[in-house]
């Protein structure tokens, strides 16, 4: 446990003491914390070290864990960017907030960080925001455009846009410090950093790029999944490490004098053929070898793009801690959804598989949350508004759909805390053909209902962790399906899901330009 130093107690303003005192540990409640929420875009726990990876070390996500509480079953209601970005802003399942695919973000409607803002928090976001629309709420947002780029990234505020020379996950980290260091002083704040990164096309910076250049990277056991005994779900999807990935996800070189429309074409084949040089050798891939080459390829940026995020992370910690800010700030780090490291043969997410739907969830907070602590109580991001709102000690609306962790950091779990959660994902055909689908997970049991093709598929956690063998139809599981099929109409209900998005077709809206550049004084 850490000791509560003596400077952070005589710092403690008689502003903010307030609602949560009694709430921490000794004096550690006295003060309302600071809020710092670190997001970033499709990073998976199979690649940070404390959740077990297999293909990497990450140092300074760990250090969050070790110095607090690592959440192994966070879950994304909805696991796709804009929709999972619009329920942790309100709090709510996409068919209330209006967000079921890539849909505009209704700014007008509530959200947390408004609800902080008038409880006396100064708010602000830095980075992806990636909801169509601009951001209400906020003291200060400076944001990418959609999806934003790599490099030498342009970001836009209210007055106008910018571009910013570097790394967008250098830069971010840079924003989101310079702005702390601007915040006023006489209240807590409130501060979302959201990075590009690792989202695809996986572009790592200079530092990291042949990191992994020469390492092999170990294959999921799955990889080669044949399907078999499963819907046509996977068989229909085109999210495939073998079969989908363009030339320019695979940093394919085009031919010279290639520009424009042709270039874009060029880069966007999904190559069954690849001349590259191994080892000074000039080689032709194809087939097992193609595969195993397109797998690692893959990987070797990914990979490298989360080291940035790795290391940048270590950099606000640091920051933090010579701040004098570290003991009274929440520091939670997370991903807007799990992703696909080859699992089934996958890339990206938006399938209900533990890949794609696990959140990482690691946060710190010194002399509340005890040090290398661990939780396996079912989270939603439906729970993280409400857990906000309990840090700044204000109440939670009837109509927000999650509960806050705060008990659950605690060590102190509430006995009716949720034993099942439910999950809607709407994007189909999509970008990769996966079909639309809702379900429900408990501790031990997957059930998946594929509605437009009414298919259903169903896992034993326990006995089948990675989710190969489907049970629906075998006579020993009648009993559990029946149970599970129960309990996943009677948390649709209660969830209010009415079906008022169940044809809801994908939309591009959630993309924006940047406006025209910000005018100096
Ligand atoms: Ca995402």
């Amino acid at each position: 446990m850490e000791p509560i130093s003596r400077r952070r107690m005589l710092a403690l303003s008689p502003l903010a003491c307030g609602p949560l005192s009694g709430l921490a540990f000794g004096a550690a409640g006295a003060a309302r914390p600071n809020i710092l929420f670190i997001m970033t875009d499709d990073h998976s726990s199979q690649a940070i070290s404390c959740y077990g990876s297999k293909v990497n070390r990450t140092p300074n996500f760990d250090r969050i864990a070790a110095e607090g509480m690592r959440m192994d079953r966070v879950f994304a209601t909805n696991s796709i960017c804009t929709p999972s970005r619009a329920t942790i802003l309100t709090g709510k399942y996409s068919h209330l907030n209006g967000v079921p695919v890539f849909n505009r973000f209704d700014g007008s409607q509530p959200t947390v960080a408004k609800m902080l803002r008038t409880a006396g928090y100064y708010t602000a976001i830095v980075g992806k925001w990636h909801l169509g629309s601009d951001p209400t709420g906020f003291d200060y947002w400076n944001i990418l455009p959609g999806q934003g780029v790599y490099n030498n990234p342009v970001l836009y505020d209210k007055d106008g846009s910018e571009t910013y020379k570097g790394y967008a996950t250098d830069v971010i980290t840079d924003i989101t410090i310079d702005t702390l260091k601007r915040r006023p002083k006489d209240k807590p704040f409130f501060m979302m950093s959201h990075h590009k990164a690792p989202h695809r096309e996986w572009t790592p910076d200079e530092k990291h790029r042949k990191m992994f250049e020469h390492k092999h990277i170990p294959e999921p056991a799955n990889l080669r999944d044949d399907y078999s005994g499963r819907t046509d779900a996977l068989r229909e999807q085109k999210q495939s490490v073998f079969h989908d990935l363009t030339r320019r996800d695979l940093k394919l070189q085009p031919p010279p004098g290639l520009s424009g429309a042709e270039l874009t074409r060029w880069l966007g084949v999904k190559p069954m053929e690849v001349e590259t040089e191994i080892d000074g050798v000039k080689k032709t891939l194809r087939g097992k070898e193609l595969e195993d080459w397109k797998y690692q390829r893959y990987m070797q940026d990914y990979l490298a793009c989360v080291q940035s995020v790795d290391d940048n992370v270590g950099r606000l910690l640091d920051w933090l801690d010579s701040s004098g800010l570290r003991d009274n700030t929440v520091v939670i780090y997370t991903s807007d959804q799990g992703f696909f490291l080859g699992e089934h043969g996958l890339y990206d997410k938006r399938f209900m598989y533990e890949e794609s739907l696990r959140m990482p969830f690691l946060v710190r907070w010194p002399g509340v949350i005890r040090p290398g602590s661990t939780s396996s109580a079912i989270g939603i991001n439906c729970d993280f508004a409400p857990t906000f709102l309990d840090l700044a000690g204000q109440p939670v609306p009837r109509d927000m759909q999650g509960r806050s962790f705060l008990p659950v950091w605690k060590g102190k779990t509430p006995r009716d805390w949720r034993r099942a959660m439910y999950y809607r994902y709407y994007h189909d055909p999509g970008d990769h053909n996966t079909r639309a689908h809702y379900g429900i997970r408990t501790a031990t049991h997957k059930l998946i209902y594929y509605w437009k093709k009414d298919q259903w598929e169903c896992y034993d956690l326990i006995a089948d962790p990675h989710e190969m063998h489907n049970i629906y139809n075998e006579p020993a599981a009648r009993k559990t399906v029946a149970a599970l099929k129960q309990e996943l109409y009677r948390l649709k209900k209660d969830m209010r899901d009415d079906d008022q998005f169940a044809n809801e077709q994908p939309k591009e809206s959630s993309y924006v330009k940047a406006p025209p550049p910000r005018k100096r004084d």
